[in-house]
């Protein structure tokens, strides 16, 4: 099966009562035994759910994985993930991944004895200078958020295979429609559903999906032990999400495409980020990991011309929003929202200023997404 039939078809069809078409929704806490020790596979919806079994066996075929667990949010997969580890551990990561992640590794898991090197991980070298004897996992995100910085995955496990240490990537950006991480010899994949695979920014959700059986083993466990598993309804609102990520990864593309060269040549933008431009300097990993570009178009905007407020008050179909990933397109300022939790510090360490917007381009007319990014451009 081809990834457009994977998500359209995997794990959907199980009620054989009535033979209907969609998944349905098992909305039951608990499930009864025909008598001890007998029972049609479930017990309890914490520990397993038929809807959130049938995504999770979406998302396993679409990534590849030997399968999944789908969480109550990205942060939730992230939070489960970090379990694997113990005391003592070290985590290599980048400096500038998700700013929940940051905050989560930073500021909350530093206190439970987990020590954390946020490198540069476009240069394979600072990955490999930050290995301590204790590093355990490392920690991918590519593109990066917010400045779609590239890390070279295979270079990454190479380093990491040598040394026996975990590694992880967040897939959130690309969606598996456009990067497979397991493929490129990962050993877990993490998502927030919230984004791509659902597509419609009307459920918060998460996926962590298993490159071998020990992984899976051991995840399920901790899903189960920390009770972070996702609910009956947002699993079934994701499954329908899912079915129709490929034709709106292929929309949203094409609209970054054109709104990042718009971007490009106007006077009041300083530099724009997108893994589709010919200047992005990823070029060469990018087109060896990532059968697409994504839709994520971050630029600098000369606030000397048109200042953050009012660019953002005049346009009129990109909301002032955080999150990404949705059919509309939506727009923000990592330094005041998304990556404020990271700190003034961290925020210039990675490149992030006042001036950075984010935009999530959605699947709207091109045209028109162009037209209302010149108008409040002018200032
Ligand atoms: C949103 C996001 C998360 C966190 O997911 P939630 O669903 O908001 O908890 C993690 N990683 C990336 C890259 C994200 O964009």
């Amino acid at each position: 099966m081809k990834i457009r039939t994977k998500s359209v078809h995997t794990g959907v069809q199980i009620d054989k009562t009535f033979n209907s078409v969609i998944t349905p929704i098992y909305p039951s806490s608990t499930f009864y035994f025909d008598r001890i020790g007998k029972n049609k596979g479930y017990d309890y919806t914490r520990t397993g759910n038929p809807t959130r079994a049938a995504l999770e066996k979406n998302i396993a075929a679409l990534e590849g994985g030997v399968d999944c667990s789908v969480t109550a949010t990205g942060m939730a997969a992230v939070t489960a993930v970090m379990f694997y580890l113990k005391p003592g551990d070290h985590v290599v990561t980048g400096h500038d991944i998700y700013g929940g992640t940051y905050r989560l590794f930073d500021y909350v898991l530093r206190d439970f004895g987990i020590d954390f090197s946020f490198v540069d991980m476009r240069d394979l070298n600072n990955v490999k200078k930050a290995i301590r004897p204790n590093t355990k996992m490392i920690w991918i995100e590519t593109p990066s958020n917010p400045l779609l910085n590239i890390v070279d995955i295979k270079g990454v496990v190479a380093i990491a295979k040598k040394k026996k240490i975990l590694t992880v990537c967040d897939n959130t950006f690309l969606s598996p429609y456009f990067q497979r991480p397991l493929e490129l010899g990962v050993d877990i994949v993490i998502h927030s559903t919230t984004k791509y695979l659902n597509g419609h920014s009307d459920v918060v959700g998460g996926a962590i999906v298993y490159g071998n059986k020990k992984l899976q083993e051991k995840g399920r466990y901790l899903v189960n032990a920390l009770g972070v598993a996702g609910s009956p309804f947002d699993a079934w609102l994701v499954l329908r999400g899912v079915k129709t990520l490929a034709p709106r990864m292929e929309v949203h593309q094409a609209n970054a495409i054109a709104i990042a060269k718009f971007l490009e040549k106007h006077p009041n933008v300083k530099k724009v980020y997108y893994p589709g431009l010919k200047k992005h300097p990823g070029q060469g990993i990018i087109r060896k990991q990532m059968s697409g570009f994504g839709a994520m178009v971050t630029f600098e905007l000369n606030t000397k011309k048109v200042s953050l407020g009012r660019f953002f008050k005049k346009l009129k179909y990109f909301a002032l929003a955080e999150s990404l990933g949705g059919v509309e397109s939506l727009v923000e300022s990592p330094w005041y929202m998304s990556h404020s939790s990271m700190g003034e510090k961290a925020l210039k360490a990675s490149g992030i200023t006042k001036e950075t917007v984010r935009v999530s381009v959605g699947i709207e007319d091109a045209e028109d997404l162009i037209a209302d990014l010149a108008q409040a451009l002018k200032g």
